[in-house]
């Protein structure tokens, strides 16, 4: 969807064109092209982000203050879209977007002097330790305790669908402090060291093959007082904070009408084959046609809350609905790769790398090569970040006032 921009905002869009035209590593395009994720490998993201914090856009969302760019919502959405229209990967967002927030939110200077830094110069890579085996849906249930002993807290539970907590040297957590009165009146927010004694990394290879979550176990470990962010008993105030961040923090759309063009330009690239092509098939335009509309719907609703915060509102439980729409196109959208690569879409070559020196060059994204690891993998969508039905609940009850 085109915007009409002031002067200066177009010339901003500009300059940002021509810093990706030329500063995009093909090689981390290429591994954007072949990751079925929505989280890039630390070998793809981390290079990219080195190169955006070089440039001083790592913090694109960030105030300047904690050494972001300080850019208006406008030219954050601006910048999101040319990103995505570059190939370039998804920013990896545990840090960047999920944790950094809450540490300028809520955390005391030591802390936001300690990791705001470190979160943009790479030396740190968080994972999110809030599900539990007995705690997704209903995560006020979440039994990994806390016992404060002294100076420290002593920390055993378990949590589980850690998302690339096996390349992560610390993770941000939910932990029970108090198990006595209302349960969400008990839960803390602790910063944990994952090189601490006591803490295990186990792999769940996902049904796309790839290794990207994990149960991580937490045997009587040693955390340092000084990693409570906010006051004992906040946790929960803070988790509610940090998952609308989670759900929309960035604009879907352009990423979503991205992968949409390319699948446009492979139907139209089987023009002049044997048989009737998909772009010529009613069914298939139709198809492409609801996608393209809901992409579109999807546009204007975040362009609207991109304006709202502008004008200082927050975007609150609306960020429910831009996940809701969006996990939904994300697996539309994949559903037309599978179809349009047809056989070829339904290798899952699980033993050929589909990223590094190895790799096959991918034709583009959504390209045969991905199609199918990635419509699997974009299950994941109406699950993580509060499934479908959880997202539906908030809507009707905060936003529609049911
Ligand atoms: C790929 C992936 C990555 C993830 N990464 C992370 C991560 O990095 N860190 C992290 O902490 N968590 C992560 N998660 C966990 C994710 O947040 C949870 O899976 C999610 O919150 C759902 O919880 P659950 O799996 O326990 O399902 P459940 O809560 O058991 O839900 C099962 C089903 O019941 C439905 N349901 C449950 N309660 C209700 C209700 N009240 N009303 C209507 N329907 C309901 C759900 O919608 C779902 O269909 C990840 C999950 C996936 C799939």
């Amino acid at each position: 969807m085109d915007i009409e921009l002031s002067l200066e905002d177009a010339a901003f869009r500009d300059e940002v064109r021509a810093f990706l035209r030329d500063n995009l590593p093909p090689a981390v395009k290429a591994g954007a092209a072949a990751t079925p994720s929505v989280f890039v490998e630390p070998e793809i993201g981390q290079t990219w982000n080195a190169v955006l914090h070089q440039k001083g856009w790592l913090g694109y969302q960030w105030p300047a203050e904690h050494g972001g760019t300080g850019w208006t919502p406008l030219r954050r959405y601006l910048f999101e879209k040319e990103c995505a229209a570059a190939g370039a990967p998804n920013l990896t967002v545990l840090g960047l977007k999920l944790l950094a927030p809450v540490l300028w939110t809520f955390g005391n200077e030591a802390q936001k002097a300690t990791y705001l830094p470190r979160i943009l110069s790479g030396e740190d890579y968080w994972c999110q330790g809030f599900s539990e085996p007995g705690a997704g849906s209903d995560l006020a249930s979440l039994a990994t305790r806390a016992v404060r002993q002294g100076d420290h807290y002593v920390v055993s539970g378990s949590k589980i669908w850690t998302t690339h907590a096996h390349h992560a040297n610390r993770m941000f957590t939910l932990v029970r402090t108090d198990a006595s009165g209302r349960k969400q009146a008990g839960i803390s927010f602790l910063l944990i060291d994952l090189d601490s004694p006591g803490v295990s990394v186990r792999p769940i290879l996902t049904n796309a093959g790839d290794h990207e979550v994990n149960q991580v176990f937490l045997e009587d470990v040693v955390v340092s007082a000084a990693n409570l962010v906010g006051e004992e008993g906040q946790g929960w105030t803070i988790a509610k904070f940090l998952l609308e961040n989670e759900r929309g923090g960035s604009c879907h759309a352009p990423k979503l009408a991205y992968d949409l063009d390319q699948i446009e330009a492979g139907a139209r690239g089987q023009e002049g084959g044997e048989g009737i092509c998909l772009a010529e098939q009613v069914d298939w335009r139709r198809r492409v046609a609801r996608a393209r509309l809901g992409v579109d719907a999807l546009d204007m609703i975040e362009l609207r809350i991109v304006s709202e915060i502008a004008r200082g509102h927050k975007p609150g439980p609306q960020t429910s609905l831009t996940k809701l729409l969006a996990s939904n196109l994300r697996q539309e959208i994949d559903l037309l790769a599978v179809d349009l690569y047809g056989f070829a879409g339904l290798q899952l070559e699980t033993s050929r790398p589909l990223y590094g020196p190895e790799a096959p060059e991918p034709v583009h994204s959504a390209g045969a090569q991905v199609a199918s690891a990635r419509y699997l993998n974009s299950r994941a969508w109406t699950i993580f970040g509060g499934t479908n039905e959880v997202q539906s609940t908030i809507i009707a009850r905060s936003v529609l006032g049911l």
